[in-house]
This record gives C-alpha cells, structure tokens and sequence, in this order.
C-alpha cells in the first residue's frame, strides 16, 4: 500500500460540499472528487445529541486546535474517498453550507454572517491527509484499524465495511435510515438505533439464526434483499399478530428466535392477550420480559419467570406452627411424610431440612402469602414441584 501527505485547506475540502438529508450523510468535496461517505462508511453521527459534535468541530478550527488527521483512499479511477475523517468534514462542509449555527461571543452565527476574519479563519485551516493506494482488502484492514478514535465503530457498521457491495447498500437504505416512519414501530421491538445499524443487525441476526457474518459473505453481490426484508417482516407481522398491546418490556427481546419456536402454534390472540396482561401486573413475577416466551410457550415454564418466594420470616412462623401441631398429633411436620407409610411418619424436621411451598400452585392463582404456605421436607418438595 503507498501512502502520501496532503495539505488541503477547508475552502477546498468543501468546495462543492453536498449533504443527503434523506440517506444522513455528506456525499462530495474537492469540488466533487472527493465521496466522503464510501458505501462502506457509516452514516453521519455528528448532528445527533443535539449537533454537540459537530459544534465542537468547528469550535476546534475557530480556536485552531488541531482537527487531527484525515485519511483519504486513492480509488484505481483516481477518485478519493474519505476511509477516516468523513465525521469532521461532513461536519465543516454542513457548517459552511449553512446548515447549523456556531456561538459567537454569546451570538448563534451561520458561516456567511461570521465576521470575515473568522471566515477566512476557518476556509484557510490546513488539514493533513494520508492519500493510500492499495488493494481492497488492503484498505478495509487499515479501515478497521483506524476507527478506533472518535464515535466507536460498532460491529455491525464493521462488518458492512467489510462486506460492503450491493447487498449491503439496499440493506442500509432498508434498515437503518432514521427518518423512515417505520423505523419507531420497530423499535417497540428492537434496541439501539437505525442509524448505528442495530436494526439491520437484528435483521440479519434473524434471518441467518445468529450467523450474520456468514450470511453476508454468502449474498455479498446480491442485487436485492428479499428473503432478509421477508424474514423481518415475517417476524414483525407475527408479533403483531398475537399481542394486543405494545409494552416496553417487548424491547430487545430475541423476536427472530421465539419466531423461529412458536409461529407454527396456534394462539388464541384474545387469550394470549389477556394473560400477558395478567401476568405484568402480578406482583409475584419478577422476570417480567419473559412473559412473552411464558405465554407463547403456553405457560408451563414457570421458571422463566422467576416467581417470588416467601419471605424466611413467612417460613419460620410456618415452621414452627407446624411443627407444634405435629409433635402434639405424634406425626411428621412435614405433612406428606405424615401420611406416608414409611420411616418418615414420625420425623420432625429440623427448619434447614424443610423448603416452602405453595398449598395452591402460583400456576393456578395460589398467592405467595402465609395462607398459601406450607413447609415441605426437601424430597417432598421437589417430588411435588416435578409434577
Ligand atoms: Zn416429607
């Protein structure tokens, strides 16, 4: 890989700086030899939190802090595309453009009413660029080595890097663009945010059962994206489908997997419905997000809930009541022994031999209160919790 140093000056960067408001990114500069955002890169990240980053650039060069080094790659047509920097001069080209305000001495300016030293300030800052020529997995190794700085590249914007071509282009323009009105239905479903690629990725998770780096590999080349557009769809159109109601407890959850064990079952959606509904207001359940899984896997799985037990100081009053009875009756305290005809019969447990358990099962509306409680020997218990 050769590499060179380049001095531009900002007025030349952006000259002929053009921004897609509709695809979030800077598209030329160099009077339009330079592609700032290479399919392989990721969306500009700058303006959001309310533009702080992209204000912090601009405030570097009106204080001529120095912008740090930007690295361009030397394309085998003689075109230059922006591998690291793409953030800063998206964000230098959209101030210049007019497209966000700087404070001045208390004052928001746009570029063309700062006073004309500021401007010539800014236009005539020299930025330092590598120029690299090399072959393609050349570059896209140095790519991931240096996106370390800044905003952190996440896997998935890695991965598109790496896999860049038409598959990924029309899977970008499918999930990760922030403005589509679809994008806040998803995310009743889906953590993160379009624009880091987190939609896409769980897209891919779905469709390729966790092997996105593989599937991605395979339909590199692809000229379209339908099995993976059908597959989320799918996924989200099932979950839909059964529950009633969107609850945020529904965010993040592993849609593509319980689609995967469930959406050949019949559901019964007033049903279902219903006792989700139950099942987030009871206060014995405490796992509250596998509600969902609970429910669709027709509520047997009560371990997915991880329902409340009773307090040791229910316990020990239950014990000790218990026990009182039994040494007057001449029997077990544990009540299941007491009725047995073996060597048990008679045998008053001690307190850490004994495990609580709920007269009427919690499955059946049995609350976890003292009414409902009785201590069982430990063998007893687990026979009993097994049916
Ligand atoms: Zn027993």
């Amino acid at each position: 890989m050769e590499t060179t140093l380049q001095i531009y000056t900002v007025k030349q960067i952006c000259e002929g700086f053009t921004y897609s408001e509709t695809d979030n990114k800077g598209l030329y500069g160099l009077a339009g030899t330079l592609t700032i955002q290479p399919e392989y890169q990721r969306n500009y990240l700058y303006s959001e939190n309310g533009g702080k980053n992209e204000v912090a650039v601009v405030d570097s060069v009106v204080k001529k802090y120095p912008l740090g080094l930007l690295y361009f790659n030397k394309t085998k047509d003689g075109r230059l595309e922006v591998l690291d920097g793409q953030q800063r001069i998206t964000s230098l080209g959209r101030f210049c453009t007019g497209k966000f305000s700087y404070m001045l001495n208390d004052i928001p300016y746009k570029f063309a009413s700062l006073p004309k030293d500021i401007r010539d300030r800014i236009e005539n800052t020299q930025l330092l660029a590598y120029i690299c020529e090399g072959e393609e997995s050349e570059i896209k190794e140095w790519f991931k080595i240096i996106n370390i700085g800044g905003v952190k590249i996440n896997p998935q914007e890695e991965l598109n890097a790496v896999y860049s071509g038409p598959f990924v282009s029309a899977a970008r323009h499918e999930f990760s663009n922030k403005d589509d009105s679809r994008v806040q239905k998803w995310g009743a479903y889906i953590s993160g945010s379009a624009n880091r690629q987190d939609f896409l990725q769980e897209a891919l998770k779905w469709v390729s059962n966790g092997n996105i780096e593989d599937y991605m590999q395979e339909h590199r080349w692809d000229t379209n994206i339908n099995e993976l557009q059908n597959h989320f769809n799918d996924v989200i159109n099932w979950i839909e489908s059964i529950f009633d109601e969107v609850y945020p407890q529904m965010k993040g959850l592993k849609w593509g997997e319980l689609y995967d064990r469930f959406h050949n079952n019949p559901y019964n959606h007033t049903e279902v419905s219903q006792k989700v509904k139950d099942l987030l207001c009871d206060p014995c359940v405490q796992d509250r997000k596998n509600v969902f899984e609970y429910v669709l896997g027709g509520c047997n799985d009560t371990k997915l809930l991880n329902i409340r037990v009773f307090e040791e100081s229910t316990k020990r009053r239950v014990y000790e009541r218990q026990t009182i009875e039994a040494k007057a009756a001449g029997v077990s305290n544990c009540p299941l022994c007491a009725i047995g005809h073996d060597a048990n019969k008679q045998k008053i447990w001690k307190l850490t031999e004994m495990d609580a358990d709920h007269v009427k099962a919690w499955s059946k509306g049995g609350a976890t209160d003292e009414s409902n409680c009785q201590m069982l020997c430990k063998t007893h218990n687990r026979a009993k919790g097994n049916k």
